[in-house]
């Protein structure tokens, strides 16, 4: 069990730093200042939040598991499907919750807190895959132990996943100049990097967009898939903070805590203009 968790770790440091390398020969937006910096914040925060999850849910997650096993509790196990259709299935309705997950999280106030830690960064690059407060991480494990039981997932199916998003997530995440004919053609299925980055906007209606986490099909079936025609500046964070106040570790741990504008759905910018298409 440890070793599987300690693998989605090697896995992670892997392509993070493949493509932190693409990023640096190839970036989208050029000239970053303190890279180095900004990554060994952003790690030190995925770090952390690993180990939390590992101390406090790897246990429980392994006795869920059991118990869902040996009584044949959950949707997977009572249809007793072939391994390859429930392995399919198991990662389909894991993807589905994520989008609802994240769906949720810009919907509730009192989750937005915490999850605006991520959209903090005006700075997105693969670092920003793991910036997340450990609050989001710990309700999200929560609430996850419940979807794991209905669904009757194992523990394997719900490690594979694990080990799947990790490269989708740090992809889409990238700081990397992706020709748009293929992240056109990556996002036929999955969620792209130019989907991300109106995700990562300041502006309240492209960051309620684009939630998912590895297919895009969710984002259309749901339709909150946007794009934009136009080629306007990208611009990544809130317009609550300037920049550089989340640059501080204790800023980003006790935003949740604090007030905070709440962000109106109406344009703020010159972006009435641009032209989206779903
Ligand atoms: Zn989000
Ligand atoms: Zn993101």
């Amino acid at each position: 069990m440890l070793d599987l968790e300690n693998l989605q770790i090697v896995a992670a440091a892997i392509v993070l730093i493949l493509l932190w390398t693409v990023e640096t020969i190839a970036p989208f937006l050029p000239n970053r200042q303190r890279r180095f910096r900004h990554a060994a914040r952003n790690i030190s925060i995925g770090l952390f939040n690993s180990i939390v999850l590992a101390v406090l849910f790897a246990p429980i997650l392994f006795l869920l598991t059991t118990w869902t096993q040996n009584n044949r509790f959950g949707l997977l196990h009572l249809l007793e499907l072939p391994i390859w259709t429930s392995t399919v299935a198991a990662i389909l309705f894991q993807d589905a919750w994520m989008y609802f997950w994240h769906r949720i999280n810009h919907r509730i106030p009192f989750l937005w807190r915490f999850h605006k830690v991520h959209h903090s960064d005006p700075e997105m690059d693969v670092s920003t895959a793991v910036r997340f407060h450990t609050g989001e991480i710990l309700i999200s494990a929560v609430l996850r132990l419940g979807v794991i039981a209905i669904l009757g997932l194992s523990l394997w199916q719900i490690l594979l996943y694990d080990l799947l998003i990790i490269p989708f997530i740090l992809l889409h995440h990238s700081n990397i100049k992706f020709p748009e004919k293929i992240d056109r053609l990556y996002r036929a299925l999955f969620a792209s990097p130019a989907m991300h980055r109106i995700h990562h906007s300041p502006e309240r209606l492209e960051t309620d967009s684009n939630y998912g986490t590895i297919f895009s099909f969710w984002d259309r079936l749901a339709r909150s898939f946007r794009l934009r025609d136009s080629r306007t500046e990208v611009k990544y964070g809130l317009s609550e903070f300037t920049g550089h106040e989340t640059e501080k570790l204790s800023v980003l741990a006790m935003m949740p805590f604090q007030n905070s504008v709440i962000p109106s759905a109406k344009g703020e910018n010159d972006y009435e203009n641009l032209i989206y298409h779903q």
